[in-house]
Order: C-alpha cells, then sequence, then structure tokens
C-alpha cells in the first residue's frame, strides 16, 4: 500500500455506489507500488446522478490519469464522457474512463477482461465457438463485443427481459461479420442452447448472495463445456459448484476483475510500454477478497 504521497502523485480510482466491498484500491494500490508509479487509487463513492455530474466535474479539475466506474453508472457516464469508444457505446457501458489533457475518454475493459481470464485460466479460445450469455446489461454487452472480435461462430444472449437482448443483438450485428448473434429469452427454453454450447456465460447478479440458487441447474450443463460466472466470491459462486459437479470446467470473475482493472491501468498509462503486473493484482484482490469475507462473518455475529 503506498504510503508516501507526493505534490505530484497523481490520482486515479473508481465511482459508484456502494463502494465498501470494492476490490480495485487494493488491487490498483498494489500494482502502482510494483511499478514504481507516483500514482494513488482511491474510492470515489457517488450517491446519485446530480452527484456524479460533480464529482466528474471535480475529476476535471483535479490531476486524475483517469477512473473506472461500477454499478450503478456505467450507463450514466457514457452521456458524460467527451468521447466513447465503439466497443463500450456497443456494449451500452462504460467501466473505464482516461484523462486526456481536458478530455474524458471512455472504454469497457469488462469484455476483454473476460477473454483474458478464459485464455489464462481454462485456456479458453472463443474463436470457432458457440457461446451462450446470460444476461443483456453492460457486462453482458462488453463480453458479446469481445467475443465477436474473438470470433466466435455464434453468439446466444439470453435474458430474462428478452427485448433487452434482442436490442443488444441490433446494435452489435453490424460489428459482426464472422460472429451469428441470436436473443432468446431466460430461463424459458434456454436448455439446449445451454447444453449444447462450447462456453456458457453469466453476466448477470444471480448467485451473489451465498443462499441463491445456481442461475443454470447443474443438469443443463456437462464435461467438456466451459462455464464463466462474473460473480466471484471468497467461495465458489453456486454456478462454479454446479458446473464442477457436471464435470464442466468453470472459472469466476475474479480473473476477469484482475484483468479488466491491468487493461485500465494500461489505458492511463497513454500508450507508454508499462505492463500491468497481473500476479501482483490477483494476490492483493485475492487478499482483500478474503478480509472482505471475514469482516462479514464478524459483522453477521
Ligand atoms: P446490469 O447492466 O444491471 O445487467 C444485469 C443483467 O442481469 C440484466 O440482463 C438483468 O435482466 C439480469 N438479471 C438481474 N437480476 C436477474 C434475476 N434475478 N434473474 C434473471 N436475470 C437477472 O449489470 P451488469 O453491469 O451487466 O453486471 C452484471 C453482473 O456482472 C453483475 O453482478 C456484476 O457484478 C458482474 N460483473 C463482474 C465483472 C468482473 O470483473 N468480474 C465486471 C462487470 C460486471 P433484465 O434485463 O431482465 O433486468
Amino acid at each position: 500500500m503506498k504510503n508516501h504521497i507526493t505534490g505530484r502523485t497523481r490520482l486515479a480510482g473508481i465511482i459508484g455506489w456502494p463502494l465498501e466491498h470494492t476490490l480495485s484500491p487494493a488491487m490498483h494500490n498494489a500494482a502502482y507500488e510494483a511499478l514504481g508509479l507516483d500514482w494513488v487509487y482511491v474510492p470515489l463513492p457517488v450517491r446519485d446522478d446530480s452527484d456524479l455530474i460533480r464529482v466528474v466535474g471535480a475529476v476535471r479539475a483535479l490531476p486524475f490519469v483517469g477512473f473506472n466506474v461500477t454499478m450503478p453508472y456505467k450507463q450514466a457516464i457514457l452521456d458524460i464522457c467527451d468521447e466513447v469508444a465503439t466497443l463500450a457505446r456497443v456494449a451500452g457501458a462504460v467501466n473505464t474512463v482516461h484523462r486526456e489533457g481536458d478530455r474524458l475518454i471512455g472504454y469497457n475493459t469488462d469484455g476483454r477482461g473476460l477473454v483474458d481470464s478464459l485464455a489464462a485460466e481454462a485456456e479458453f479460445d472463443p474463436k470457432d465457438k458457440v457461446v451462450v450469455v446470460i444476461g443483456a446489461g453492460g457486462a453482458a454487452g462488453a463480453a458479446t463485443l469481445s467475443l465477436i472480435l474473438a470470433k466466435a461462430s455464434k453468439v446466444t444472449i439470453l435474458n430474462r427481459t428478452t427485448e433487452r437482448a434482442e436490442a443488444l443483438v441490433e446494435r452489435a450485428a453490424s460489428h459482426a461479420r464472422d460472429t451469428d448473434l441470436e436473443a432468446g429469452p431466460f430461463p424459458e427454453g434456454a436448455v439446449e442452447s445451454i447444453r449444447t454450447a462450447d462456453l456458457v456465460i453469466n453476466a448477470t447478479p444471480m448467485g451473489m448472495r451465498r443462499s441463491d440458487p445456481s442461475p443454470i441447474p447443474k443438469e443443463w450443463l456437462r464435461p467438456g463445456q466451459v462455464v464463466a460466472d462474473m460473480i466471484y466470491s471468497a467461495q465458489s459462486t453456486p454456478l462454479v459448484t454446479a458446473a464442477r459437479a457436471a464435470g464442466a470446467t468453470a472459472v469466476d470473475g475474479l480473473g476477469m476483475l484482475v484483468s479488466q482493472g491491468a487493461t485500465a491501468l494500461e489505458i492511463w498509462s497513454g500508450g507508454t510500454e508499462t505492463v500491468a503486473p497481473r500476479g501482483v493484482m490477483r494476490k492483493a484482490a485475492e487478499d482483500a477478497l478474503t478480509e472482505t469475507a471475514l469482516q462479514e462473518v464478524g459483522e453477521e455475529e
């Protein structure tokens, strides 16, 4: 943890609400320390949309290199940025903002985080693969765009509100030359596309509470499949437990979190050759997650 703030220290941070359990400050500050960067990463809890505008105004006036954005502002920030990268615009969400002079440029590094974590943790390359994404929010949008870039052969987006899945397919369609896109409801009629997919992704909050059932029943999954849960927890998530019981390879969202943060750091470095220390970031995130879980047990007692 950085304990030597100077008059030249640059700022980074995360805007969201609530932020009590965010792992990003621990992960980023460990990386800046390892890289010898005179930066510090702080939580920026923002209560509502009008505070969001004020806080972003303050960020423009302060020596920020950039900031992350998390729930519930990943959509609202789109209209506040001066420019938004195409991937983030089509995904419908920004999670990383880079400050270039007076301008704020919005990116989405979540999809890249997902694809990188699948390569690192499951040796999975989406090229020519059939994928099912559950959910149609910002994270599902980012995943879909990254799967298109990775040349998946088919991506089926299944969502509780089918119209949102259809709207995502419509936005992404003109970018999908090598990838067939399809939308459908969830969970009704989802079993066949889930069972036949090479990769199944949970991009919903289902499974966040320890008492939640798996968003996908074990019986719908099979050996040989890869299952990615964007949720993470100090224990196994309900979906990861179900997938492993079915003989599938499962990864949770911690690797995605680390990789999206690493890509954000590299963007803020502004095209220098800086490579984020992913191992250091992973260790810091794991330690912070364990600490948060212990605090929660303490609070429950
Ligand atoms: P979002 O924009 O709010 O979208 C949430 C999606 O989940 C929507 O499609 C919603 O369906 C669906 N959903 C919510 N509750 C549901 C339920 N009870 N049953 C069925 N569907 C439900 O959220 P997001 O930003 O995309 O994030 C989705 C999840 O991914 C969050 O839990 C977030 O923490 C996680 N995430 C993780 C990482 C990481 O680095 N590991 C990064 C980004 C996001 P409707 O359209 O019907 O409302």
